[in-house]
């Protein structure tokens, strides 16, 4: 089957799908193509909990551009409440000979050991190794001293508020299927059973799939931080909305959070992935001073879920530019490969005169 698109937008998480509303509102035909409709932003069910849930806690900036658009219409704010445990921490190490990440935070963030301890626990020997250029950007735009500069939506009834802004607006015009090749020279994006000709495309899968899909030679090197997550059922009723962080370098525990009120998850010390759960289950029960039960449901792995820098970045951008001259057009964290948050994504870069500047990497 050949198909023909004006818009078409490879993968459906969360910035593909946005991307296809804002452009739909300008009149464009689009079309998107993948197989996992919500990405990162896809919830799932627990017979415990009874009703969806999202796990990543995608949450909307309640001070950005994005979340206003949003909140044009039905979603109300339901503020995130966030609080450090175990500050007394641990002490800093010398200073590293090759430069890297943690020199950067020693150079910058001279007040305090939080930091380093939160991101020693989120990125385990990763901080000693590289210089990690998109954390640094994170962390120089997000945080003042270790602390968040804008105020994040939380859940609303289990859900990321980004999630119900997008299910609602369903039925989304798919090609449900993997990408398998894209002929960028000739503007053709094949699936197993279909072929799309397209006059633009926008690339929201992840970045590492690129040379898969279009042959082109891999010329840069990406490193990446990966995620894991144990899921708790609580028999007792926890504060909904709330996150934990724990500063404690020992610690399995970085950090943990509620979407549901009898469900708790917490996202594992990058050196404890091995612990078991139950283990992670009492330290819990101690640190949060839980009462009543406490049962390890589920367990999730993400690799590859933090953009963290780029070896070859120059590369990187000369490849930006030459496929953006195909009318190829990177959009979205894993796409772009920059740590950034749904709300920091450009959504306004496709509806007027193709700039494409704007796309660049590192801006
Ligand atoms: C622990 C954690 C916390 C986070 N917290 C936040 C937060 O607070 N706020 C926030 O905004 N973001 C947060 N994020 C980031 C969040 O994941 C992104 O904002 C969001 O998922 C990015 O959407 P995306 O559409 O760009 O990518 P994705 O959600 O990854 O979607 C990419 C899509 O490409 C598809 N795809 C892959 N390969 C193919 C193929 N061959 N063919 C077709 N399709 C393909 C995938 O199936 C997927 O649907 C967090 C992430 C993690 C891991």
């Amino acid at each position: 089957m050949t198909l023909r698109a004006d818009y078409l937008i490879a993968g459906t998480g969360p910035s593909a799908l946005m991307h296809y509303l804002h452009l739909k509102k300008m009149g464009r035909d689009v079309l998107l193509v993948g197989p996992d409709l919500y990405g990162h932003l896809k919830p799932v069910v627990y017979s415990e909990i009874g009703k969806q849930v999202n796990l990543l806690p995608i949450f909307p900036v309640i001070e950005s551009e994005l979340w206003r658009k949003l909140n044009e219409e039905e979603i109300s704010e339901n503020p995130l409440t966030l609080q450090k445990l175990n500050l007394n921490g641990a002490g800093r190490q010398q200073p590293k000979i090759q430069n890297c990440y943690y020199n950067y935070l020693l150079q910058n963030q001279q007040n305090s050991n939080v930091p380093y301890i939160l991101s020693y626990k989120q990125f385990g020997d990763l901080i000693f190794e590289h210089q990690l250029f998109e954390l640094q950007k994170k962390l120089n735009r997000n945080y003042n001293s270790g602390r968040p500069k804008f105020m994040k939506a939380g859940f609303v009834n289990g859900l990321s508020p980004y999630y119900r802004y997008l299910k609602i607006r369903e039925p989304y015009p798919v090609i449900n299927e993997p990408v398998q090749f894209i002929d960028y020279p000739n503007k053709a994006l094949h699936t197993k059973t279909s072929t799309v000709r397209y006059n633009n495309l926008i690339y929201t899968m992840p970045l590492h799939h690129l040379f898969d899909v279009t042959r082109l030679k891999k010329s840069f090197e990406l490193v990446s931080g990966d995620a894991k997550f144990l899921i708790f059922f609580s028999s007792k009723t926890l504060p909904e909305n709330h996150l934990w962080y724990c500063c404690n370098i020992q610690s399995n525990i970085y950090r943990a959070f509620v979407p549901h009120k009898n469900m708790i998850v917490v996202q594992l010390s990058r050196k404890s992935w091995g612990v078991k759960p139950k283990m992670v289950g009492s330290e819990l029960r101690n640190l949060l001073n839980l009462e009543g039960g406490l049962f390890h449901i589920d367990t999730k792995t993400f690799p590859g879920c933090y953009p963290l820098d780029v070896y070859g970045v120059n590369e990187k951008n000369e490849l930006t530019d030459f496929l953006s001259s195909h009318n190829f057009y990177f959009s979205g964290r894993f796409a772009e490969w920059r740590y950034i948050d749904l709300h920091e994504v450009d959504f306004d870069q496709f509806t007027g005169t193709m700039k494409m500047a704007a796309n660049s990497a590192n801006k």
